[in-house]
């Protein structure tokens, strides 16, 4: 799957989600961004910038490598639960991680839409080295890469999507071995 462009679909979001008090004049109030190929601890992150003139600036960053194989429902989920952290920054000026605030965005937006779920976890797993194994979602077909079998391991997409990111044993991963490359 390639990776879809970005800035749509923050603006389609804005007006959606959050009564396009994200933009200004239609400019966003921040930048939205795939990450290189580096980022692979998260999925996506917001954050505020100051260069050394003291000037900041704020953007949303998405991780091209734990997202990239997914279903773009996964990038859809990763930019609102971004998007979700911008607002509470930029529009209600609050130091808030995930409280009250981001909660009642969250269910707001998985009451009103049903392609995707806005969830507080959003990490997906990726190895840092070759895996030896393949863990396939018998939900939904994807394949996670893994160094060894985890026991009861579940598709963090399905439990997410479908079971409000709880454990499901519909979701149990069972074991491919990866083949090596020569
Ligand atoms: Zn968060
Ligand atoms: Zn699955």
């Amino acid at each position: 799957m390639s990776l879809v462009p970005l800035l749509p679909l923050f603006h389609l979001f804005n007006r959606k989600f959050f009564e396009s008090s994200l933009t200004q004049r239609s400019i966003p109030m921040l930048s939205v961004r795939w990450s290189d190929g580096r980022l692979r601890k998260t999925a996506g992150f917001y954050r505020r910038v100051s260069n050394r003139m003291g000037q900041t600036k704020n953007e949303i960053v998405l991780s091209r490598p734990v997202l990239e194989y997914l279903p773009q429902s996964a990038t859809e989920s990763t930019l609102c639960h971004e998007m979700i952290h911008a607002w509470i920054d930029l529009v209600l000026k609050k130091e808030e991680a995930h409280g009250p605030n981001f909660h009642e965005r969250m269910n707001f937006i998985n009451e009103v839409q049903d392609k995707f779920q806005v969830t507080i976890r959003h990490r997906f797993p990726i190895p840092a080295q070759p895996p030896r194994w393949f863990g396939e979602c018998p939900n939904c077909g994807l394949r996670f890469p893994y160094k060894r079998r985890v026991q009861n391991a579940a598709c963090r997409y399905c439990c997410d999507t479908h079971y409000g990111g709880n454990w499901h044993a519909s979701c149990m991963l069972s074991y491919i071995p990866a083949l090596k490359e020569s």
